[in-house]
Order: C-alpha cells, then structure tokens, then sequence
C-alpha cells in the first residue's frame, strides 16, 4: 500500500536524536538463540540511520556531508542492553479514544518481554492515567502471556482508556512506589503530551524509568510516522459504509446518501475510504474548506449530480466545513474532559442544508445518514494491522531495554525507526490539498478542488510526491 502521509520534505533541521538512560552493559539474553540461529547480523548497529529524505532531489538540497543528513534511529535488538530483564518491572497503559490493534500492541509487549527478555513482572494500568492514581481506586492487573492470549481477536482494550488530565508526578509517584523501570504507553496526542511530561519528571527526580510510546491514532495524524496502527482497519471497516450508502441512495428517487466518518483534523480515512470503495461522488475533508451556498457552491453541486446521475454519495470527514460554523457560537467553545476543541457536527448541518435547499427547488429527497464511527474504532485489527501492530510492540520493547525513553516508535519510509516524543507532538500530518492523494480522490469522485467561494484556489500543478 502506498504510503498515507502527505508531508512535505522539511528544509528545517530536525533533531531527531532519542534520549538515553545512560550506556547499555547488560549482555542481550536474546543473543545466544539468536546466535544459535546464526542471525547475530539481526541486531542493530548503534551507528546505523534510517535517511530521512527519500528522493535523490531531496537529498541534493540538503548541505554538508552525508553523515550531516537528516536521519532516524532504527529499531531492532541492540547486543547490549541497559535493563537487566531478571529485575526489570514493566508497566503498560493505554489511553484515549478506541483504534483498532490496541490489544494486538499490548499482546505483542507483553509475549516479546516475557518470551524473549525473560521479564517476569508485567502490570497492565487500568483506565488510562487514572490507573496511576491512588484516589481513582483502579486495580492494577498481572500480564502473561496466558492472561493476554486470545485478545488480538477483540477490539478495544483490556485495559479500559480514559480522558482527562492527571498529574504527571502523582503517575511518577506510582511508579516509584511499584519499582517499574519500563513503562510502554499507548495513545495518541494527548496520550503522548502525557508521557512527554511523565518522562521529564522522572529526569527531574534523577530516576532511571524508560518512557516508550506506541502511538495511536485512527486519523493517521502523527507526524513523522508513514501510517499509524489500526489506519487501515479504520478506513477497511469505513468502506463497507460507504458500499451500504451507495445501495440505499440509488435504490431511491433522488436519493442522497451521507456518510459521515472519522477525521477530525486530518481526512486521510474519508480519502482512503473512498478510494477503497469508489463510489462516492463528494468527499468534504477538514484541510480543504468549502461554501454550501451560491453558484458553484457545494448545494448546487449536489443537485446538479442528483439531476444528472438520481442520486449522490456524500463523504465527510467529522472536521470538515468547521468554517461554515460561526465562530462566536457557544458550542464552538466547547472542549472534552482531556481539553481537546469539541467540533461542530458537520453531519447535522449537511442534513439540513440540503433538505431545506432540496424543498427550496421542490425537488424530491430521499436522505439517508450513516455515521459508523463507534463502530469503526471498536472492530478489531485487520491482518494487515495485526502484522504491524506486533512489529511495533516488538520496536517498543528492544528500545525500553536499550534504555530508550521519551520516545515512540513508528515506521518511516516503511523502516521502523525510534521518533521523540517531541517531534511526534510538534506538528500533525494532514492531508495536503494540493498533493497527490487529494489529486486521486478528485479523479475517482469527479468533484472540483473544492466548491463556492474556495473552488477558485484550486491549483494548476499539484505537487505530489
Ligand atoms: P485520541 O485523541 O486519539 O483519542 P489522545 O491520547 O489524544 O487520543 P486524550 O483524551 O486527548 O486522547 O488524552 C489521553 C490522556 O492523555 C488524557 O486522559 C490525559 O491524562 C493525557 N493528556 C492529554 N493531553 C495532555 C497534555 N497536554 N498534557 C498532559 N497530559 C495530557
Ligand atoms: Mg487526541
């Protein structure tokens, strides 16, 4: 599959170097079996990087020589390790919304640690950050690999999740308290800023405890990263809606079919969605704004497909049209319990925008709406992701042993490297208007750039990569 992420080369020098919690002495226990097999050129040389440039133009703008090119850590089993695995605790917690693979990842540590590492002590904290702290009362579970057998067939997380901010030394506390050493975070954003801030109070308090992040998020938004875990999964289940809304708007006069999806600041999985199954005429992301009203505006547009076809298939991706909504609204204030913007709900307002236009013209409307989400986030992996999920979980915990921390891991350029947290919070990867991917849904939809009075932006020459 190509790669979703639509960023562009960045001129701007990165630091892309991952802190370390001193030198790695322990001998690996994974090097006699892996001699054994003699595979020893498995393990990873500390010197080696991951480019981070992929084209020859690329690298051809960059100064200096080539060990000055901007480059990642790789994954992978290092010789020597900093944890010794007999008396190594190991925390795991999980937080956010559902994405499909949660369980998959928390497998995935939970077998590499105890199979490979002959780590004994593994506690699964429940419900997010809470599960650190005292006042919430939440148990703390064992991890094996019998109690997580079985788990990758389910969606959601056996650990439970939660919104809200904690605070960062009572999470430290707890893992001073508990003796954990290790502690593998899954999530997305805020999850990440959690463990950024977790991270710098350990180095605050000079403890030796190593922050490792799994990053997920269903939008596929995280920076730097070629696809996040459960991505596609999200968009697989997602086109199935879209085949369902497709039925149901051309088995009636005029019918008009929305389907809304996830995507609230990125439209990667409404794209990818209708790319899958190609059936819709509209696709409305959050990167490319759009009037409803006017000549050429999106209404008008709609009806003349309804005219010419007898019906029309809506995407939306949940951030799109944020503009259409005035801003002084009270609702647009609103934020959840972790501080994240509430959106307005742009399903809601395309339902009644095209009603009262359809009654406007006299014109007949059968309107169907469709919003999966709920439904998307909790299916459970598909192969596809089960595969990258577990290679993922295998990154995290040869970079904790290493003595990696505030860091995640994530794949670029399809090589799974090691990314700080910082750069994976710094920025989000969206899709780019004027980049191949929305360039390949115009072509399968057949719909301008955009509509009204934003589809005189549309460029001439789009820039993909
Ligand atoms: P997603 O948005 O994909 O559902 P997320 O990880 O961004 O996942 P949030 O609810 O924003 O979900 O954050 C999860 C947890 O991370 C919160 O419960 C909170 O404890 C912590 N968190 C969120 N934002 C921050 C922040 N800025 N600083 C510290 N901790 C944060
Ligand atoms: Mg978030």
């Amino acid at each position: 599959m190509a790669e979703p992420t639509d960023r562009p080369a960045s001129r701007e020098p990165i630091d892309f170097t991952v802190e370390t919690l001193g030198p790695c002495t322990v001998d690996s226990p994974l090097a006699p079996r892996l001699q054994a097999r003699r595979t020893t050129q498995h393990y990873i040389e500390e010197t080696d990087r991951v480019l981070f440039d992929d084209t020859l133009s690329k690298v051809s703008r960059r100064e200096g020589d080539l060990e000055d090119l901007p480059s990642l850590e790789p994954t992978g089993p290092r010789k020597k390790i900093f944890f010794d695995p007999s008396k190594t605790r190991v925390g795991i917690v999980t937080c956010g919304g559902l994405c499909p693979g949660i369980n998959n990842v928390i497998r995935g540590l939970v077998s590499e640690l105890t199979t490979h590492y002959g780590v004994r002590r593994i506690y699964g904290f429940k419900n997010g950050y809470q599960g650190f702290v005292p006042r919430y009362g939440h148990d703390v579970v064992d991890l094996t690999p019998e109690s997580v057998s079985g788990i990758d067939g389910e969606g959601g997380t056996i650990l439970g999740t939660s919104r809200g901010q904690q605070d960062a030394a009572e999470v430290v506390d707890c893992l001073e308290r508990m003796g954990i050493s290790v502690l593998f975070v899954i999530g997305g954003d805020g999850t990440m800023r959690g463990a950024q801030k977790i991270s710098a109070e350990i180095k605050a308090r000079d403890l030796k405890i190593a922050v490792v992040g799994i990053p997920k998020t269903i939008d596929n938004d995280i920076p730097f990263i070629d696809q996040s875990f459960g991505f596609q999964s999200a968009f697989s289940e997602a086109s199935r809606s879209i085949r369902s809304a497709k039925v149901e708007a051309r088995t009636a006069p005029n019918g008009v079919s929305i389907v809304k999806l996830m995507g609230r600041h990125s439209g990667f999985i409404a794209c990818y969605a209708a790319l899958a199954q190609n059936d819709a005429d509209f696709v409305l992301i959050p990167e490319v704004p759009f009037t409803l009203d006017g000549p050429g505006g999106f209404l008008q547009r709609l009806r003349e497909k309804v005219a010419t076809q007898g019906h029309a298939l809506v995407v939306a991706a949940e951030g799109a049209g944020q503009e259409l909504f005035d801003p002084a609204d009270a609702a647009a204030s609103l934020k959840d319990a972790s501080g994240n913007k509430r959106l307005q709900d742009v399903g809601r307002l395309l339902r009644q925008a095209i009603t009262d236009d359809f009654a406007a013209h006299d014109l007949e409307l059968n309107m169907r709406y469709i919003d999966p989400s709920y439904v998307i986030r909790s299916v459970p992996a598909n192969p596809y992701d089960a595969v990258y999920c577990i290679r993922l979980a295998h990154a995290a915990v040869h970079a904790a042993m290493a003595g990696r921390t505030n860091m995640v891991v994530g794949r670029w350029r399809r090589r799974f490297v090691h990314i700080p947290i910082a750069l994976a919070v710094s920025d989000r990867n969206q899709v780019d208007p004027h980049g191949d991917l929305w360039w390949s849904v115009l072509e399968a939809t057949g719909q301008p750039w955009s509509f009204g009075d934003f589809a005189a932006e549309q460029v001439t020459a789009f820039g993909g990569q």
